[in-house]
């Protein structure tokens, strides 16, 4: 049970980051939710939330793109429900192009988002969790963390980078009681993973079942989709004392992906 532990899951409006808060709040934690979406949207879950804890549930709209809105973030973190204890840096985009015609601005947002806001939010968080002698940083990267596909260079660098600010941070802070990984997630059936389904059919002339179909024989080699639920399931178990000594890692749910 996380009783009394703030958790900061960003992104977590949609996919991978609202499956981590929904597990993370049956353990009752206090959850903060960010991302983008309508009031109505972010109404819904936050109330879907506040049925599964006894802690607190509040949602702040940062764009994580910047700087000054990461700080106010952390600021209402701690104004509304004292330091953050787990932070999982999840929100993130994706976009597919061969590199010649990489759109400037995309890699740019890209890496602001990917990667750079991990960066931000560990900066502005980590002397919280020391001050508590307790912690637990989750970056959600990706198999393309630990290896590359084509037409996805912002992605990849981005996700490479993200295994290797872990690795680091997880050093600086070995000695304490904060532990800092990866997750890598293969395919999971979110908003940004239907977009290039999508893409797939439209290019290729397909249904959006085949291209369902090809999408995870080219790299899935399980054909099943991982869940955001499992995902979250994973951080639970990342938060509990059973990992106390797992630090550094980047942790494959990819049913075989990075095996190949
Ligand atoms: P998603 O599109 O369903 O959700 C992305 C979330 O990020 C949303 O809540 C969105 O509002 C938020 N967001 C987008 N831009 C933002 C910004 N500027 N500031 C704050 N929040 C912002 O995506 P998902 O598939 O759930 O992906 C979540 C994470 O998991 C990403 O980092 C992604 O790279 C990673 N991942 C996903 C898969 C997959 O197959 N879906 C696989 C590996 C890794």
């Amino acid at each position: 049970m996380l009783n009394k532990k703030t958790a900061l899951i960003t992104g977590s409006t949609s996919g991978i980051g609202l499956g981590i808060a929904i597990q993370l709040a049956k353990q009752n934690a206090n959850i903060i939710l960010n991302g983008f979406g309508s009031p109505d949207e972010i109404e819904k879950i936050t109330k879907e939330l506040k049925d599964l804890t006894s802690g607190k549930v509040l949602f702040h709209g940062a764009n994580l793109m910047k700087r000054n809105e990461i700080e106010e973030l952390i600021s209402f973190c701690e104004k509304e429900v004292g330091s953050v204890d787990i932070l999982i840096n999840n929100a993130g985009i994706q976009y597919v192009s061969p590199v010649e015609t990489f759109p400037v601005e995309k890699w740019d947002q890209i890496i602001s988002l990917n990667l750079s806001a991990c960066f931000h939010t560990t900066q502005l968080t980590l002397a919280g969790m020391r001050r508590k002698n307790w912690g637990r940083i989750i970056n959600i990267a990706s198999a393309h963390g630990l290896v590359a596909s084509a037409e996805k260079s912002a992605y990849v660098a981005a996700k490479h980078g993200v295994v290797g600010l872990t690795k680091s941070i997880a050093l600086e802070t070995a000695k304490s009681s904060v532990t800092v990984n990866a997750v890598c997630p293969g395919w999971v059936l979110t908003p940004l993973v239907e977009q290039q389904i999508k893409q797939k059919a439209e290019q290729k002339g397909i249904t959006y079942e085949q291209a369902t179909h090809d999408l995870l024989s080219e790299k899935q080699p399980s054909l099943t989709f991982a869940t955001p639920e499992q995902l979250g399931d994973l951080c639970v178990f990342l938060c509990s004392k059973a990992a106390d000594q797992i630090t550094g890692t980047a942790l494959p749910m990819d049913g075989g992906w990075t095996a190949q």
